[in-house]
């Protein structure tokens, strides 16, 4: 029996990661947290039985122990029960499927008691890779990526020596607007960037897939997990999303994996590593899908992925405000607050903004975090 704990399990991820539990028999949840709905989490107690549960909201959790309060299940709160979650010692492994950067701090705390890690919340090494990977080795602690992006480069690279990789090639949908040029971005609405033409996925990791900074993230988690060089990761915009990420080695050859796009198959993958399970989901059908194309992602246009870069080389605290100005910008765009194109504006207006900090503690990427906040709220205020 595998004993594992959900962060985030209300959401696309938490919820798919619970479709595998339930296929698997030999998978036991211990423990869920979730945001705020705490109507979904009485459900998922009552099916999956875990013994300790967080509501981040004190509100919801509350209402979750009203809900709740004929089962044998501990209902906590906020940061410090994501804290207590985090190092549950019945608990295995953590899917740590929060979305955010709320996300750090629990992981941390995991790593720190050796439990294995289920990545799917980018946000964590994107802010933080340069303290949870030597953690991570120190620990002992497997770093499983879920992302299927990494996922797919952790299954090209099964049994080959990483200083024979010679580049990464991390595959990218496009997003819907792939194809336009920036005024044609103009009057994108909310309902317009929700619409991702091949993957079905939370509100705020579809808009970061339409202005390309979910590609971005992903190549800045790909520098952490896979120890190369910001130079040796080359994104190949493939629209039909079949190809989920490739190997380059040094003699050339090329490594994929390939699949349907499904989220379950890679957070399968990181559970039962390095088992395989049977799956029955849809399969690629090569006579159906004829044909696969690749194009260079318009960097120009879709500068989310250009200003990743440029944070990669800032280095430091960078990507931390790269990250945390995207979700704030994300958020005031779903609260049809801003403009589409204002997203890229606030993240470049907040890089500029920021004094590099080399190698921050967690205390200094928490800084860094609020830093960009405050420097939105400022702009917005004087706008
Ligand atoms: P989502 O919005 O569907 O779900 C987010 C979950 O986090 C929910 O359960 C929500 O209740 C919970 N949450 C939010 N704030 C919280 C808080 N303060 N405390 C506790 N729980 C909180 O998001 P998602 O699409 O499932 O994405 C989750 C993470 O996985 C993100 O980091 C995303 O980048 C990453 N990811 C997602 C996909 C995908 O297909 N959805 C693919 C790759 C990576
Ligand atoms: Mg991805």
């Amino acid at each position: 029996m595998k004993k594992i704990g959900i962060l985030g399990s209300t959401g696309s991820i938490g919820t798919q990661t619970l479709d595998i539990v339930r296929n698997n028999p030999d998978l036991q949840v211990v423990a869920l947290a979730a945001g705020s709905n705490a109507e979904l989490m009485e459900k998922q107690i009552r099916e999956f039985k875990p013994s300790f549960c967080v509501m981040f909201s004190e509100k919801a959790a509350e209402d979750l122990k009203i809900r709740v309060s004929d089962l044998p299940v501990k209902v906590s709160c906020g940061m410090e029960g994501l804290l207590e979650l985090a190092i549950l010692p019945e608990m295995e492994v953590l899917v740590t499927a929060i979305v955010g950067m709320i996300g750090l701090r629990p992981t941390i705390a995991a790593i720190e008691k050796g439990k294995t890690i289920a990545l799917a919340n980018k946000e964590t090494l994107v802010t933080a890779g340069h303290i949870i990977m030597p953690l991570a080795k120190k620990m002992g602690v497997p770093i499983l990526p879920v992302d299927s992006e990494h996922s797919a480069i952790f299954q090209s690279l099964n049994g080959e020596k990483k200083e024979r990789i010679s580049k990464i090639l991390l595959t990218a949908s496009g997003g819907p607007f792939r194809g336009r040029k920036r005024e044609e971005l103009t009057d994108i609405t909310v309902e317009d960037a929700l619409k991702h033409p091949n993957w079905s996925m939370g509100r705020k990791i579809t808009v970061d897939s339409s202005t390309l900074v979910n590609k971005g993230l992903e190549v800045i988690e790909a520098k952490w997990l896979f120890e190369v060089e910001p130079e040796q990761i080359e994104v190949v915009v493939h629209p039909q999303s079949i190809i989920h990420s490739m190997v380059e080695y040094v003699d050339g050859a090329v490594m994929a994996q390939l699949g349907m796009p499904d989220m379950k198959l890679p957070i399968q993958y990181a559970l039962f590593y390095p088992d395989r399970r049977p799956m029955h989901e849809k399969r690629v059908d090569f006579f159906e899908l004829a044909s696969m194309t690749f194009e260079k992602p318009d960097t120009d246009t879709f500068k989310g992925l250009a200003m990743a870069y440029e944070a990669l080389k800032a280095g430091g605290s960078m990507p931390t405000v790269y990250n945390a100005a995207n979700e704030k910008a994300v958020s005031l765009f779903l609260d049809k607050k801003i403009k589409f194109l204002e997203i890229y504006d606030l993240i470049q207006g907040a890089m500029e903004n920021h004094k590099v900090i080399k190698a921050p503690s967690v205390e200094e990427i928490l800084t860094a975090e609020q830093e960009a906040y405050d420097y939105i709220s400022d702009v917005r205020r004087r706008s």
